[in-house]
């Protein structure tokens, strides 16, 4: 067996109603999302060819909890793979190299003699494991996760979510115990599967986010396994992000072409900047916001409550990132259209911004959920504060929008602070790095360039890069570079005065959302 009815049906398609890249390839980047999966074809100057996604389920059985199906993850995965190859005419003998991204963190524990999961995936988001991790705290394991994982211990992490499954699924203690069971991250699920099971793997970057993996010495840690009860035998092997992991089974490509790339969402947003340098950010600007510093070689102890992690395994190198998050970022500007209606669209946020000079001294800080990074403190609740009889709606409608400038600034002077490294230019992507007034203001309040690539798949763009680079589709790093192409640049327009005044106002509100 091996071609199936649809490699039949691409197989007749002629010559004639495929595009050409020049060179005659392509590489195909499977981007697994939260919300969707999608497939996107790459020509070789990193233009976005052709695309094809599917949305995915999520439920919440429980307060707190999330999940989803690792079969359905699968099946549209695939169907996003068959039809990007339908709608583009570009067959698999031209795809030279497939490359994956994937949603962090989030795990899939699947028997090993029917490769039928035992449970839905638990997401990323899934807060169902607190009492596991505050268990870990209480006995004292804080500093031991913290310096070899780089993480600071939390249910976010993939490790208490397996820990989890093998505690709470029937018979799979013992299922684990007799190595019956595998489990992975989304990007080892997919694998698995497309390589009709016979490789059982993922990379540095998504490892480092299980809250299982050494960091420095890149291998599964003993002690964190039996810390959290899980066998050895359950994890896949680790390799780096770009290189060969298997090939695509003929069930799926008829002409099998190799899986070369794979890194967590965030990391291959990384690559896909060309944040290669030292020093170097980027910041995806979504419902929260996701900030990654690549600090090179050396793995840099955060003390101000980022993360330490593998940002880039590529090229017989490692580099590490720190990296930090904002919870409420384009959830505020939805929370100001959804709550409190005073706009009817995210990018009417834009227009009603501009029309005031300024916030006339109005802040709102989204401490919703309390603070993250770098303050922590899950105590505070958001304010506006500031109000004068001339506060607006346009005001309080600026105010929620610089808060995602805001916020970004506060983490990225920690991570200047903990890396050493002075920022010269931060990379933007993400929903709102569309809004060109938090885009400026953000240059304003950093004082320097903020640069938006003008591809907006810099995830898929990463995975694309790292499997290409694997086969020589590209030949090295210097190539990515010259293909990079910035839609946008802004340059910062305030003076010094203005923004210490500005930023002297927004630490008075951080203050109030902590009385
Ligand atoms: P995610 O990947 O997290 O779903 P997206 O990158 O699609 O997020 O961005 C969507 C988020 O960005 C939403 O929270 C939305 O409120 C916000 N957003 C989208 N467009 C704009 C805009 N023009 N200005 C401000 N915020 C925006």
């Amino acid at each position: 067996m091996g071609t199936t009815i649809v490699d039949s049906v691409l197989d007749g398609m002629g010559e004639a109603e495929r595009p050409d890249s020049g060179d005659g390839g392509y590489v195909m980047a499977l981007d697994a999302g939260t919300t969707s999966v999608r497939a996107i074809l790459f020509d070789e100057y990193g233009c976005k060819v052709a695309t094809a996604s599917r949305p995915l389920s999520i439920s919440y059985p429980q307060s707190g909890w999330v999940q989803q199906d690792p079969v359905e993850i699968l099946s549209r995965q695939i169907a996003c793979m068959i039809e990007v190859q339908f709608t583009s005419g570009i067959h698999s003998d031209r795809i030279r190299a497939i490359g994956i991204s994937n949603q962090r963190e989030t795990v899939v524990v699947w028997d090993r003699s029917t490769g039928q999961p035992i449970y839905d995936a638990i997401v990323w988001q899934c807060r169902r494991t607190a009492p596991i991790v505050d268990a870990l705290v209480a006995d004292g394991y804080s500093d031991l996760i913290r310096e070899r994982t780089g993480l600071v211990p939390d249910a976010y992490f993939s490790g208490t979510k397996i820990k989890w499954i093998l505690e709470n699924v029937e018979g799979a203690r013992e299922m684990a115990e007799q190595g019956n069971l595998m489990c992975g991250t989304v990007d080892t699920w997919l694998i698995y599967n497309l390589t009709h099971g016979t490789v059982h793997a993922t990379d540095y970057t998504n490892a480092s986010r299980t809250m299982l993996f050494d960091i420095h010495k890149l291998a599964w840690d003993d002690d964190l396994c039996e810390m959290l009860g899980i066998p050895r035998s359950m994890l896949p092997e680790v390799k780096p992000s770009s290189g060969l992991f298997g090939h695509v089974s003929s069930y799926v490509m008829t002409h099998r072409p190799p899986i070369t790339g794979v890194a967590g969402d965030q990391q291959a947003s990384l690559f896909g900047h060309c944040c290669f340098e030292p020093g170097s950010v980027k910041n995806t600007y979504g419902t929260g916001c996701f900030l990654l510093m690549n600090t090179g070689t050396e793995a840099k102890a955060s003390c101000h409550g980022l993360v330490t992690t593998i940002g880039i395994a590529e090229g017989g190198e490692v580099d590490y990132a720190l990296e930090g998050s904002v919870f409420q970022a384009g959830s505020v500007i939805q929370w100001v259209r959804d709550e409190l209606g005073l706009i009817e669209h995210a990018s009417d946020t834009e227009a009603v911004a501009k029309s005031v000079p300024d916030a006339g001294g109005c802040y709102l800080v989204p401490a919703f959920t309390g603070l993250g990074a770098p303050w922590w403190k899950p105590e505070a609740r958001g304010v506006i504060c500031g109000l004068t009889r001339a506060t607006d709606r346009a005001r309080i409608v600026r105010a929620a929008a610089e808060s995602m400038a805001y916020q970004t600034y506060d983490i990225l002077k920690a991570m200047e602070a903990d890396s050493g490294h002075t920022l010269t230019s931060l990379e933007v992507d993400g929903g709102a790095a569309q809004n060109d007034f938090i885009m400026q203001f953000q240059a304003d309040l950093l004082d320097i360039e903020v640069k938006r690539s003008e591809i907006d798949e810099t995830t898929a763009l990463g995975a694309a890069y790292l499997a290409g680079l694997a086969v020589g589709y590209w030949s090295s790093r210097d190539e990515l570079r010259s293909n990079r192409a910035i839609g946008a640049r802004w340059q910062p327009q305030m003076t010094g005065a203005t923004r210490e005044r500005l930023l002297a106002g927004w630490r008075d509100a951080l203050r109030r959302t902590m009385e």
